[in-house]
């Protein structure tokens, strides 16, 4: 008997008729001889439509209110699945995160997982009954307080229920066919992924590729945890996240996909007087703003003016509360003025055969050029090349990368559901 734990987003419980035919799935793993959990999230678009009714009564709606809000959104598709799935002839109990022991840090809107005790869940296996885990929510013993794990954290509360329990697999449940060489919204001739290194996966999770939610992808990897991402619209195999430290086999491909984003913003201090010890200054104010900055670029002063610029790119989220901190210190600092620019997009090409293999970048510049695309910002790491580009070009720009790197597949992607919101 294996144990599985299951994650279903909101695309696939989006309406009750899918949440009847995702109780049907969990209903026949379960006759098939496996110990079966499942993390639901809200449905559909709901988390988005409650944060809309949050910002409609408050312009800053406090964080512990927001979470109380939002969890509520999993808490109505736990119970709608726990009770399909009774309609079936099958035994299943839904829990909160909380009853579920997912204790985390205090940090409402972006809490990390500090210990996780299925105690309940495990009993409710040992009864014989599915259970049903309401995700990207837990609890805080020191406030006695409701948190959420940040968007798309269903993921991650399937990652630690699984390492917790010692699952044989984490199913995360999609409204695409795995993991892509690029979003098939974006590139529909985006092919499917067979294996992916769980590197690559974070790398391309922490460029935008929202299909796995980088603390879950981080959380298998530390706890080796196996995810496998698929349809919960056909029986397709998906795609298996791996660890070639682990001796797991992988397919050997240069480039593994190509990620958009266009949820940062950029910030251009101009006017920084050149001398040491002013980037030091900059970026202790903005950390203090708990931001997390990406990119970073400074140009060269002129030695007449002996002033540079210094940009660097955010989540927009974090824009206003940054430009006002920064503000505030300008004479302390003494640069000249700040531009904040909400029109960027980011490319990321990912791949762990960069190491290895030269000429990358020229070709992925080269693309861009001969689109006409201009290049505003570029940054490296080992196995990533990002560039920002202007918003309205990113499409674009995902293309004519993906084609230059001959990822195109024969086939056009399938997006079964999910209004990509
Ligand atoms: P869920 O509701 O199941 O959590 P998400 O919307 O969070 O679904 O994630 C699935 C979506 O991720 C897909 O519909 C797709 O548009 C998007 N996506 C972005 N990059 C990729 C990629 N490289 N491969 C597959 N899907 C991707
Ligand atoms: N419902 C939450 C969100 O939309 C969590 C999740 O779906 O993973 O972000
Ligand atoms: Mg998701």
């Amino acid at each position: 008997m294996s144990l599985i734990v299951q994650k279903y987003g909101g695309s696939s419980v989006a309406d009750a008729e899918s949440i009847k035919r995702v109780a049907k799935r969990i209903v026949e793993t379960r006759k098939a001889g496996n110990d079966v959990v499942v993390v639901v999230s809200a449905m559909g678009d709901t988390t988005d439509e409650l944060f809309d009714l949050a910002l409609s009564v408050s312009p800053l709606p406090s964080g512990r209110e927001l979470d109380m809000l939002l969890t509520a959104g999993e808490r109505i598709s736990m119970a709608l699945l726990a009770m399909a799935i009774k309609s079936l002839g099958q035994e299943a109990r839904s829990y909160t995160g909380s009853q579920a022991g997912l204790m985390t840090d205090a940090k409402h809107g972006s809490a990390r997982i500090v210990d996780v005790n299925p105690a309940r869940v495990r009993a409710a296996l040992d009864a014989g009954a599915i259970a049903i885990v309401a995700g990207f929510q837990g609890f805080n013993r020191g406030t006695g307080d409701i948190t959420t794990l940040g968007r798309g954290g269903s993921d991650t509360t399937a990652v630690a229920l699984a390492a917790a329990l010692d699952a044989d697999v984490c199913e995360i449940y999609t409204d695409v066919d795995g993991v892509f060489t690029a979003d098939p919204r974006v590139v529909p001739t985006a092919r499917k992924i067979d294996t992916i290194t769980s590197e690559e996966m974070l790398e391309l999770a922490a460029a935008g590729a929202k299909v796995l939610y980088i603390r879950a992808v981080e959380y298998a990897r530390r706890h080796g945890v196996t995810l496998h991402v698929r349809s919960s619209f056909n029986n397709n195999e998906g795609t298996l996240v791996v660890n070639p430290e682990n001796g797991e086999i992988v397919e050997e491909a240069i480039i593994a996909g190509v990620a958009a984003d266009l949820s940062e913003a950029k910030i251009t201090v101009v006017g920084v007087p050149d001398v040491p010890g002013k980037a030091a200054q900059i970026f202790t104010i903005v950390a203090s703003t708990e931001a997390n900055i990406d990119m970073i670029v400074q140009n060269v002063s002129t030695a007449a003016t002996g002033l540079a610029d210094i940009s660097f790119t955010l989540p927009k989220l974090d824009g206003a509360k940054v430009i006002q901190t920064l503000e505030a210190k300008k004479s302390e600092v003494g640069f000249d003025s700040l531009q904040y620019d909400d029109q960027i997009g980011k490319l990321a090409l990912v791949g762990a055969g960069m190491r290895t293999n030269a000429g990358v970048s020229a070709k992925l510049f080269t693309a861009l050029f001969d689109a006409g695309i201009n290049i505003e910002m570029i940054s490296t790491s080992e196995i990533r090349i990002s560039v920002v580009t202007r918003a309205d070009t990113l499409g674009e720009a995902v293309r004519v990368v993906h084609s230059a790197f001959d990822l195109d597949g024969e086939e056009e992607a399938k997006v079964h559901g999910g209004t990509g919101r």
